[in-house]
């Protein structure tokens, strides 16, 4: 990939894709395609293979996908399986027809078995049972790493697929009912602290282990292997994650005293904890030589500043 290449960045609007595009327009990147939902479907085929014979991308960031924290995977999982299957195998095929260089995919890291040995080693896919709470996401995601690697295999792409841990960043998705949990209570803590209020409400027991990125991390560690690394270096797919979890007690805490919240934290013990803990084994990624630089408390505060903004 070089300054001049022709770069689609499928879903430049989501938190991911919109970390890869500053990236790579602070970088230097001058030929960057991107479309609005409203522009491209992602989920219509012929549309997609419309725009791919005309504008003939040579590399491509699949990072468009329909993402929710929890509640939304568990209340909507025909919508999550279906759009999900549809945008990958729209666009991994388009690529392929297309005669792009190189694809990157971007999985995430409940493709896991719900009891795998923690941290989770690449080798441990498809070894169990999934969790149920994102069970369709996760089967559409694992879809999406087996279409890239059989597509490698039989047509000799060099498609590339990355699993990133829990992602939290600028454009996230602040909406109660679909957020993730780290957007979810740095809303829950400031609105609490504005209007005086004496408690705020935790999901679940606060025992859960979750793993942290920063987007901006992300997106380096995605073009960073966008621009060296071949399915052959990479293998199936590669965690990206900063190798350290929290408890989700530990994480209320924090993000209380960055907001500055002086009331209680209560437990509801009747919404999901999820799986137990998701916690990344970034072996391979270090050893091709990248780390996370965003500490977590800067991380949040950065967020945070944003987020009031
Ligand atoms: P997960 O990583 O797929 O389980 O997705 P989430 O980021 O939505 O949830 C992570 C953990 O945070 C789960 O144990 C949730 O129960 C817990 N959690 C606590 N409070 C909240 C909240 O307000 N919203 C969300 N989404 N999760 C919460």
């Amino acid at each position: 990939m070089n300054k001049n290449s022709r770069i689609f960045i499928a879903g430049h609007r989501g938190m991911v894709g919109s970390a890869i595009k500053r990236k790579l327009e602070s970088r230097g990147y001058s030929d960057l395609l991107y479309r609005t939902r409203g522009e491209l479907d992602l989920t219509n085929q012929q549309s997609v293979n419309e725009f791919f014979t005309s504008q003939k991308p040579e590399y491509v960031f699949l990072a468009a996908a329909k993402v929710g924290g929890i509640m939304a995977n568990s209340t909507y999982p025909a919508e999550f399986i279906y759009e999900n299957l549809m945008i990958e195998a729209n666009v991994i095929h388009a690529a392929y027809v297309n005669g792009v260089k190189k694809l990157l995919f971007l999985g995430s890291s409940c493709i896991y078995p719900r009891l795998a040995p923690q941290p989770l080693k690449e080798e441990y896919l498809l070894t169990g049972e999934l969790e149920v709470t994102n069970e369709a996401y996760a089967i559409a995601k694992i879809a999406g790493i087996r279409m890239c690697k059989h597509y490698n295999q039989q047509y000799g792409t060099n498609f590339i697929s990355v699993m990133p841990t829990n992602l939290y960043g600028p454009n996230d998705n602040y909406d109660p009912k679909t957020s993730h949990v780290m957007a979810a209570l740095i809303r829950k803590f400031h609105e609490a602290k504005k209007n005086n209020e004496p408690e705020v409400i935790v999901w679940g027991t606060g025992s859960p282990r979750r793993e942290f990125l920063h987007v901006d991390d992300m997106a380096d560690a995605c073009i960073l292997l966008m621009e060296k690394y071949t399915f052959s270096d990479i293998g199936e797919f590669i965690n990206i994650g900063t190798g350290r979890d929290i408890t989700i007690r530990e994480l209320a805490e924090l993000i209380k005293n960055i907001v500055g919240y002086h009331g209680k934290i209560i437990y509801d013990h009747s919404k999901p904890d999820g799986t137990p803990q998701k916690l990344l084994d970034v072996t391979k990624l270090h050893r091709l030589g990248w780390k996370a630089s965003i500490q977590l408390k800067d991380g949040i505060e950065r967020v945070y500043r944003e987020y009031i903004q």
